[in-house]
């Protein structure tokens, strides 16, 4: 059978003399991509977080050492079939879940290349930028929808695009007392069997927020979208712009107005990219040009659009509040 390793196992690593009765094949990297992850003194790959390819060696291996590198893997792994850029299938070693031991001390390869090491710290890639694998404590229960000033809140993804530096998430785990954090993104079903059981048409808005991007979930939010518009309910999506890189291909902003969205509150938070940037510590490169071509667009197919930003000392309000006043959109500083 093949095995595709792309850590310690690899030639001129540490743990290669493991693999002496193994054939050397040729080198590969995954066709999908995964989140490599450097735990210190080796590293683990997450089977379900799209960060990069990952680079390896494929080797053809017998039952004997298979059993032999199960039992150098250890627990915290298991193995799954993969298909490698040469069209060749192997099996490969995937981290159960990110161990507690290593959660704060551990970086995402951004390469994919264990020989790259360091990226950029777990807790930031992990926590921020795709989705959380927090330990939630038992019995915790998912805030799918929640109530504040008159409005319904909707809270479909804990995954993001961006990593702010303001981010409540860092700080805190939900506003106004709703734990936020979610065990798993909610399925449509469950979004829309929870919204059943509420008098939707009681709320003067309801809005796509929560704690990550809603447009991460965009044919969630598209559904939903549409299903309270045919109903009469006004909807606000609340979303940092990148919409178009999150879902590439997609006229984003062609199938929010389709779907009925009637307004968008899109966070601008820096007068530059440069500031953009160290503030928002995006995934994609262009996020500022995407954000603002986003909001472009949402004004152009009649969507009202407002630009907000937080009141942090970095940020010049009052030339972010030009900018939305340039391009038609309201401004609010938060
Ligand atoms: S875009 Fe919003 S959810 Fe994402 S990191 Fe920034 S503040 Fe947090």
């Amino acid at each position: 059978m093949y095995i595709f390793v792309y850590g310690t196992l690899m030639r001129g690593c540490v743990s290669h003399d493991l693999m002496e009765n193994a054939v050397f094949i040729c080198k590969a990297r995954t066709s999908q991509k995964y989140a490599m992850l450097d735990l210190g003194p080796f590293p683990g790959v997450l089977q379900n977080r799209n960060i990069s390819f990952i680079n390896g060696e494929i080797y053809n291996i017998d039952k004997q050492l298979l059993c032999k590198l199960d039992e150098y893997e250890g627990n915290w792994y298991f193995k799954s079939e993969v298909e490698l850029d040469n069209g060749m299938n192997a099996q490969m070693y995937f981290l159960k879940d990110i161990p507690s031991t290593v959660k704060e001390t551990s970086f995402v390869i951004p390469s994919g290349i264990w020989e790259d090491k360091r990226g950029d710290n777990i807790k930031t890639v992990i926590g921020n930028i795709l989705q959380t694998n927090r330990t939630l404590p038992q019995g915790h229960k998912d805030t799918l929808a929640y109530e504040v000033h008159n409005n319904l809140y909707l809270n479909i993804t804990n995954k993001c695009s961006a990593s702010c530096t303001f981010c409540i998430r860092d700080l805190c785990d939900g506003v106004f007392g709703y734990d936020l954090w979610l065990s798993k993104d909610p399925t449509l079903e469950e979004m829309l069997s929870h919204l059943h059981s509420l008098d939707l048409h009681k709320y003067k808005e309801i809005v796509f927020t929560g704690f990550g991007e809603p447009t991460a979930s965009f044919s969630i939010l598209l559904a939903i979208t549409k299903w309270l518009h045919e109903q009469g309910i006004k909807v606000r999506l609340d979303t940092n712009g990148h919409a178009a890189l999150i879902n590439p291909g997609i006229d984003v902003v062609g199938e929010l107005k389709k779907a009925g969205l009637d307004a968008v509150s899109i966070s601008l938070n820096a007068q530059n990219e440069e500031l953009y940037n160290q503030l928002c510590r995006p995934k994609y490169a262009g996020s500022y040009q995407a954000m603002l071509t986003f909001t472009r667009q949402c004004i152009a197919a009649g969507i009202s659009t407002r630009m907000t930003v937080v009141k942090v000392p970095e940020i010049d309000i009052e030339t972010c509040e030009q900018i939305a006043t340039e391009m038609g959109a309201s401004f609010f500083a938060r």
